[in-house]
């Protein structure tokens, strides 16, 4: 008889440890902070215990940055550095299963997603940047380009793995070594990235990984050895490190919040433009910096267009991030779930008209299903605040000029979508929209080689292409 071996559960393929230790110096140590628990979304239960740094621990991980530097990584040729970043990069790919798992089980997007997107856009940008790091002498950048230092990085919750990679890719490929700190919620990820980094053979200290809250990010952005900072995160958070660095020499760049208007025009193909709404605020349960959350659409052909969205909509799936079936996930934290629930009903509070999807949610877990708002006016909380949740605020213009009027009434400006036929009026619109992106007939596309980055509360400075390079040198 034929024996079957069980098929592996998830726990397994994502390696789940019980513990994991920071990483700093090279090494898997105990941090002396707080040790904090981390939770899976969709189900509420402890997925393992992470250990923590306290300020002595983010010095130690500082000097060992500074050490690296000095001695190894800012003497080393680019075309050295490169092997380093490539071997990360080609590792990324051998362990995206497991990757991909963990990211699922420890943020709570759907599978689909972490497979598809985060964990393969992780790897790009590592093979992207390894790509630059011998060319930077030709790169108009003069013959010596100089790295800035030590890197102190400080990254949110929504793309774990993936804002790891952005951070560090383009450090190391410019020669700066780095101490990152992941997001409370979800450090799993960037604990493995540092397994990677260690089996990829990095000389010890040039990356460190140190798990912690709020209080850890500021004693690294704060420490005087950090010559370079780079935060992503919300704006409020953002403003309190730009304050807690002026006066100092450290070069900053911001990653903030936003409130993307995806605009459709009414010669857009609409059945199109639909798919591209529903990317552009379900996807990651609208955890996304770049959510396209307000919806401006021509008043011709608004009722023709929200119908179609609510029929697409009611197909999403909305459970188990570990199904391969599911659409939208679980939202990251009951904080997070919490404030989603406050903002809308302050929607409903201020006379908008709420459709929420019917599928069903699971009973466990920190979920919400996809809601649009109709009938929003611009002076809404919900079209003014960034609500970071699967919710659509839809409200309508008539003219081009209006449509820009609108999509500009925001303090943040990092993307926007334009969805028309005409050629010309993506270009007209493009120039006059405050936006760090847009995207034409379509959302939410990312890719190493583009610039990315906000204007306004959304922040200052760009990540990828040659511009986020800058970010990371002396020029
Ligand atoms: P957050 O600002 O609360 O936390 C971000 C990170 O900063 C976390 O690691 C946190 O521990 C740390 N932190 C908190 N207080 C700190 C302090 N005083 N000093 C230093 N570090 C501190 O944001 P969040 O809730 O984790 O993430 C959601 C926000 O991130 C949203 O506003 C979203 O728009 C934004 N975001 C922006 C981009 C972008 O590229 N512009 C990308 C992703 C997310």
């Amino acid at each position: 008889m034929w024996e079957y071996a069980p098929a592996p559960e998830s726990r397994d393929i994502a390696n789940l440890k019980p513990n994991y230790r920071m990483f700093s110096d090279g090494q898997f140590v105990e941090g002396t902070g707080e040790p904090l628990k981390t939770v899976n979304p969709a189900t509420e239960e402890v997925l393992a215990e992470v250990s923590t740094a306290s300020t002595a621990d983010v010095d130690k991980a500082v000097k060992a940055a500074r050490r690296a530097y000095d001695r190894v990584w800012s003497k080393m040729p680019g075309t050295e550095r490169a092997k380093y970043i490539y071997r990360i990069a080609r590792l990324i790919q051998e362990r995206s299963r497991e990757l991909a798992v963990l990211e699922s089980l420890d943020n709570g997007k759907p599978i689909k997603e972490s497979r598809d997107v985060d964990v393969p856009t992780a790897a790009a940008h590592f093979f992207y940047h390894a790509g630059w790091a011998d060319k930077l002498s030709y790169a108009g950048y003069g013959p010596d380009p100089r790295p800035l230092g030590v890197a102190g990085q400080v990254i949110p919750w929504n793309f774990p793995l993936l804002m790891a990679a952005w951070k560090i890719a383009p450090a190391l490929a410019c020669g700066n070594t780095v101490v990152l700190k992941p997001a409370e919620t979800t450090p799993l990820t960037a604990l493995v990235l540092a397994e990677i980094i260690q089996q990829a053979d990095l000389p010890p200290g040039v990356v460190n990984i140190i798990p912690g809250a709020g209080d850890v990010g500021a004693s690294l952005v704060e420490h005087p050895d950090v010559n370079k900072v780079a935060f992503t995160g919300s704006t409020d958070v953002g403003k309190i490190i730009q304050r807690e660095l002026a006066g100092t020499r450290k070069k900053l760049t911001l990653e903030l919040g936003g409130k993307a208007a995806n605009v459709v025009f009414d010669d857009a193909p609409l059945d199109q433009a639909v798919e591209g709404i529903v990317n552009g605020i379900f996807f990651n349960q609208g955890h996304v910096c770049c959510a396209g959350s307000r919806l401006l659409v021509q008043e011709s052909v608004a009722d023709e267009l929200l119908e179609k969205l609510r029929v697409r909509v009611s197909t999403l799936r909305v459970g188990d991030p570990l199904d391969k079936n599911t659409d939208v996930g679980a939202i990251n934290s009951r904080e997070q779930l919490t404030k989603i629930q406050e903002l809308v009903e302050s929607g409903e509070g201020e006379g908008a008209s709420r459709w929420t999807s019917s599928c069903p949610l699971p009973d466990k877990g920190f979920f919400f299903a996809p809601t649009v708002f109709s009938n929003v006016s611009q002076a809404m909380r919900i079209a003014r605040e960034e609500i970071f949740g699967p919710v659509l605020s839809v409200l309508t213009f008539r003219t081009p000029d209006e449509a820009v009027a609108k999509a500009n009434n925001t303090p943040y400006g990092l993307s926007a979508g334009v969805w028309t036929e005409k050629g010309s009026r993506i270009l007209w619109m493009a120039q006059r929209m405050r936006a760090g992106v847009v995207w034409s007939n379509t959302f939410n596309r990312f890719d190493p080689t583009a610039p990315f980055g906000g204007y306004q509360e959304s922040g200052f400075g760009r990540e990828g292409g040659r511009t986020g390079l800058e970010a990371y040198l002396d020029v």
